[in-house]
């Protein structure tokens, strides 16, 4: 008698749990890796090699049946969890009803209900607007492209370790050549890097740090040339650097005593990440301007900028938009997924997880000191990796570790300009357990490594 397997679906009634039936990449991974090599560019590289099935929640099945724990959300995207069920009945609501319009051609009220949402959960009760777009890197450059015509003022200033995308103008804001610049430029003009505040290896204080970035600015570039300082309140790709106590508290004020507009780059610690809506939030600073993406619609291409009324309505009518800006599904989604991280306080979540993490990590460190820093925010937690000896960063190891985690069956990422950071990005959905069997397995994964 043969029996009928029902295809697996994903969403919340995907089991949650970790289980490697092959060898990681399995066989049908493998076959399509192969095309993959012929088929799409080598520039597009993949950091683990499987090929998704179906995902919900904290879990991500791969065409050869392995279950893996998912730290790393698609990169901070699906803070709710992947197929999260609101996000997916908005939009199987929204794509019977219509697919696009172009919202410059005739409007649709989602688009605004978006950018309401936006202007009453950033930092900030004074007047807002708001503008969509796809990506973060899109979403930065406009953001750009408002500080330059509300102060008719061309050089920003960008931070060292900083990443904010890879079209033109968001690659020359971003800090590590490898791999994001190499080869690509030239990049757009009037960009300025400034230091940043990097506690573990710099070891100055906030004011400290603020100090000396603001003498810089003021020496090599001058605050009347100045239209912004764009920075991430916690950096993301660059090493989940957290900057220290009053940091950025300096640069905001020094920004608004001379006219500049101050960007905080919320595409990765956004909504709900750091253990409040907005990491700025943490630092008591109102940011001029916000860029959000990545979490904002639980998986669909969105991204925002919310700022002060009078800075976003500087440019001309017309001056912004896009095709696909603010699209319907992606509006949807977005709803679905704010509702979410209201509704189940995801937020309060993401400081549960830090207590959770923290409490491992800093455990783990104590008899490892490999480990040189545990850092982060709310579900925005990493560890660097550093040779004891010498506090040199250590690469290689902190490649093993993320490979033996992989096998084992628990995705993971790492960033940081050395490489040498392991962050944990686990949806805000998590449940306990799933999170400490993945942490598990990363401890072990270090220990063999
Ligand atoms: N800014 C930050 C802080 C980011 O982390 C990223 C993506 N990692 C971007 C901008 C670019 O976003 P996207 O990949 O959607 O263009």
């Amino acid at each position: 008698m043969t029996t009928h397997v029902e295809p697996l679906v994903g969403g919340p009634s995907l089991p949650q749990q970790r289980k490697i039936v092959t060898e990681v990449p399995g066989p049908r991974s493998r076959e399509i890796l192969a095309r993959k090599t012929s088929a799409v560019a080598r520039g597009v590289g993949i950091s683990l090699p499987v090929f998704t099935d179906v995902a919900g929640g904290g879990v991500l099945v791969d065409v050869d049946g392995n279950s893996f724990i998912d730290l790393g959300t698609g990169i901070a995207v699906t803070g709710v969890g992947n197929a999260a069920p609101r996000v997916v009945e908005a939009v199987q609501r929204q794509v019977e009803r219509f697919t696009h319009t172009c919202f410059m051609i005739t409007g649709y009220d989602s688009y605004v209900d978006v950018a309401e949402a936006l202007n009453r959960l950033t930092p900030g009760d004074h007047e807002k607007r708001s503008a969509l777009f796809n990506t973060g890197a899109e979403a930065v450059e406009n953001a750009v492209k408002i500080a330059r015509s509300y102060t008719g003022r061309q050089a920003v200033i960008a931070f060292e370790h900083a990443y904010h995308g890879r079209t033109n103008l968001t690659m020359a804001l971003t800090a590590k050549a490898m791999p994001y610049k190499s080869g690509f430029g030239p990049f757009a003009p009037e960009i300025y890097r400034a230091p940043l505040s990097y506690p573990y290896r710099d070891g100055l204080s906030g004011p400290e740090a603020a100090k000396r970035a603001i003498a810089m600015i003021e020496k090599q570039v001058g605050a009347a040339s100045t239209a912004a300082i764009l920075i991430e309140p916690i950096q993301g790709e660059g090493g989940f650097i957290v900057p220290a106590p009053g940091f950025l508290e300096a640069l905001v004020d020094w920004a608004r005593e001379n006219g500049v507009v101050f960007i905080a780059d919320e595409v990765q610690t956004g909504f709900a990440r750091t253990g409040a809506m907005f990491a700025s939030e943490h630092e008591g600073i109102v940011p001029d301007l916000v860029v959000t993406a990545k979490g904002i619609a639980g998986g669909l291409p969105l991204a925002g900028v919310t700022g002060r009324a009078e800075m976003m309505d500087a440019p001309h009518v017309g001056g912004l938009g896009g095709t696909y800006g603010g699209n319907p599904l992606a509006c949807a989604a977005a709803l679905a997924a704010i509702e979410t991280y209201e509704v189940d306080d995801l937020a309060g979540r993401a400081r549960d997880i830090e207590m959770l993490m923290k409490t491992r990590l800093t455990a783990l460190q104590a008899g490892d000191p490999r480990i040189g820093d545990v850092r982060g925010r709310g579900a925005m937690i990493a560890i660097e990796l550093v040779d004891p000896a010498t506090g040199d960063p250590d690469p290689a190891l902190t490649g093993r570790v993320a490979a033996a985690s992989h096998a084992a069956g628990v995705i993971i990422l790492t960033c940081g300009t050395y490489g040498n950071v392991i962050r944990f990005l686990p949806p805000l959905s998590i449940d306990d357990a799933l999170l400490h069997e993945g942490l598990d397995v990363v401890a072990h994964a270090l220990e063999e490594s």
